[in-house]
């Protein structure tokens, strides 16, 4: 009964020199958690989308993560957050964007997929909608976080934005030199061999205009299809919108026969590093085939499986 579970926690410049020992652990605590969250459903024959959901959820409550309760300032101090589900099984899928006081966006992703009739809600609509299903709310404090709102404070004045974990710059894009956080995300197979992905995530420090990146985005920072794989991104979203980063992997698979490892490779390390684009993401596919590929520093990363095999690293 061979299942895979596989996550991210964000992909930037993550390296031992921005990083403390406790801050190691942290993570490294953090990330656990959330795997043994999702191993617990899939050893109980539990399906990937609800594996996926437990363990996005856990990373989500925890405020090191942009996501839920950790999720970044917006230009007018607000925490908007965005988040897609995706079912491989039957192509379901469920996404929101620039929702607020949502505690865990990627449980009313789910109630998306599930009860809307649609697949992609936004703002107050979306909250409607979570008030609706019951989805838990939070007040504005439940998102603050002293590092976040310093982070914001550093660029508020600006037109700059920010990516989590980021150093160098890419135009319009400010450096970041604080600590570092990041977006979340999941991938699984189950015992039924059913495929799922989701990602969660607080977006940009300082976004404007309702801005919304790849994440929530079917196609480009989350899918999944039995047939290929399942992917879940995390990098500077203007890049993995455009270059529609997680079809482009399934379809490499479907279209031209790549393996997994060989289709993340040719997207990440060739295409979007071609385009300036910084970022990673999570693969699994319906054999229990599994992949961390970034271009970045490092990603936040753990893998969790069926023989009690467990991976958890941050670095190159
Ligand atoms: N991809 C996310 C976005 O652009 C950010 C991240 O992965 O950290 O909203």
């Amino acid at each position: 009964m061979a299942y895979t579970l596989v996550i991210h926690g964000g992909a930037g410049n993550i390296t031992p020199a921005i990083m403390n020992k406790e801050q190691e652990q942290e993570y490294t605590e953090g990330l656990q958690a959330a795997l043994v969250a999702g191993n617990a459903v899939l050893k109980n024959g539990g399906t990937s989308v609800d594996a996926v959901v437990a363990a996005i959820s856990e990373l989500e409550d925890n405020p090191i993560f942009n996501a839920g309760r950790g999720a970044v300032f917006t230009k007018k101090g607000l925490n908007e957050m965005d988040a897609a589900i995706m079912d491989g099984s039957n192509l379901a899928a469920g996404a929101l964007a620039g929702v607020r006081n949502i505690k865990n966006p990627i449980k009313l992703a789910r109630e998306v997929m599930l009860h809307s009739g649609h697949v992609f809600l936004s703002g107050p609509g979306a909250q409607e909608f979570a008030l609706k299903q019951g989805i838990d709310m939070a007040p504005d404090e439940y998102f603050f976080n002293k590092s976040r709102y310093d982070q914001w404070l550093e660029i508020r004045d600006s037109d700059f934005y920010q990516l989590d974990h980021k150093e160098d710059n890419l135009k319009g894009v400010v450096p970041n030199t604080g600590h570092k956080f990041g977006t979340v995300g999941a991938v699984a197979v189950d015992i039924h061999g059913n495929l799922a992905a989701g990602t969660s995530t607080g977006g940009m420090t300082n976004k404007r205009f309702g801005r919304i990146g790849d994440s929530p985005v079917v196609g480009s920072g989350t899918y999944a299809n039995n047939k290929t794989c399942a992917i879940s991104c995390t990098g500077h979203g203007e890049f993995f919108l455009r270059a529609v980063v997680a079809y482009d992997v399934s379809c490499l698979m479907e279209y031209r026969g790549l393996s997994l490892q060989e289709a993340c490779n040719v997207v990440v390390r060739e295409k979007l590093v071609a385009m300036g684009g910084e970022g990673g993401l999570i693969a699994v596919d319906a054999k229990g085939n599994y992949d961390f590929c970034f271009n970045s520093n490092g990603m936040y990363r753990g893998m969790m499986n069926h023989l009690g095999e467990q991976v958890v690293a941050f670095y190159k």
